[in-house]
């Protein structure tokens, strides 16, 4: 039986992966796809702190591995499709193995809601963003879209108006879903244009994004619109059908924690964009991940007893 075992080899999960080995816990770290997560797929990282030059995505991930390894973090890529979480023996289970473990730590992460078009997938990181906070500097004087209308649409509006030169805001229905407060200031923002009723059904370009085609969903009207990025904020959804009824979540699925990480189920800590948390950024998940091991940690010597 393991000591700890976490699911997710993003930057929470590689986080709390090296403290726990800092900690001599024997630690095993399950990844289905590939080390890093999503910033592995991102294009370039500026705000994460020590970095002074921005990283690629894909180095930053590389770095980040590199690092929990030097602490002798193993890592194995399979993924989990069952866990078993009642009880001091948690059970984690791939297609063809259970593993044993003391404790786990969920670091399953999360994935941005897609529209659902051709080339999303295909320009993401040329064009496509789901994170204005991460990618808005990249477009600086440039015409970008956001698409949505909730929260984080309207406040992505607004951050990016910051810096380009035009900000066009699709949302199909013809009022904002988000906060009045913040509703007020995107109506009042000359930068942002809004789009209203409208959806967008296709996105251009050959190697990059050059321009979306937009629907008006009452009048059935369709144009292109030209520009150089797209933004899409229509929710994300955290990775958390694994443990669906098995520990508390909100009406999202975050699963929700306390400060120490812990979740409702003894034994059982959570770390990183798969909890409810407000900022969603690696500089979060990789607190998280230390928080959660150093809880593990102290659940197996204080519950355990060992
Ligand atoms: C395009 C983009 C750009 C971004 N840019 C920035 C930025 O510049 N700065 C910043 O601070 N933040 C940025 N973010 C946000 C940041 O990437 C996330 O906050 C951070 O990656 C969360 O880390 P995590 O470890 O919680 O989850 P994730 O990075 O989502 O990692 C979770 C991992 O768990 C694995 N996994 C899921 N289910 C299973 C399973 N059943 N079995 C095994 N493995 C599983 C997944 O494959 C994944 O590798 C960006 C996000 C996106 C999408």
């Amino acid at each position: 039986m393991r000591d700890i075992i976490i699911i997710g080899g993003g930057l929470a999960g590689l986080t709390a992966g090296m403290y726990t080995k800092r900690a001599g816990l024997d630690t095993l770290l399950f990844e289905k796809m590939f080390t890093g997560g999503q910033a592995a797929t991102t294009n370039l990282i500026e705000n994460y702190p020590g970095f002074d030059d921005p990283i690629s995505g894909p180095d930053f991930a590389m770095r980040i591995e590199n690092h929990a390894r030097k602490f002798g973090l193993e890592i194995q890529y399979d993924e989990i499709k069952e866990l078993q979480l009642e009880g001091p023996v948690k059970k984690v289970l791939t297609d063809n193995k259970v593993y044993e473990a003391k404790a786990v730590i969920l670091a399953m992460g999360a994935e941005p809601r897609k529209l659902g078009l051709d080339k999303e997938e295909e320009f993401r990181g040329r064009g496509v963003s789901y994170c204005a906070t991460c990618d808005g500097a990249f477009f600086r004087d440039k015409d970008v879209a956001v698409v949505g209308g909730g929260d984080t649409a309207a406040e992505d509006a607004l951050f990016l108006a910051q810096y380009v030169n035009k900000v066009y805001l699709i949302h199909r229905r013809d009022t904002l879903r988000a906060t009045k407060i913040i509703a007020d200031r995107v109506l009042a923002n000359e930068k942002i244009e809004k789009v209203w009723d409208s959806v967008v059904t296709g996105i251009n370009g050959d190697d990059k994004v050059t321009g979306i085609e937009v629907e008006n969903v009452k009048t059935r009207a369709k144009k292109e619109i030209k520009l150089d990025g797209i933004f899409i904020a229509i929710g994300v959804i955290p990775n958390s059908e694994l443990v669906q009824g098995k520990v508390e979540m909100n009406e999202s699925n975050y699963i929700l924690t306390d400060d120490s990480m812990r979740t409702n189920v003894p034994g059982v800590f959570a770390a990183g964009d798969i909890r409810q948390k407000p900022l969603l950024q690696l500089v979060t998940a990789a607190a998280d991940g230390a928080i959660a091991a150093y809880s593990a940690q102290k659940y197996i010597i204080e519950e355990l007893g060992q």
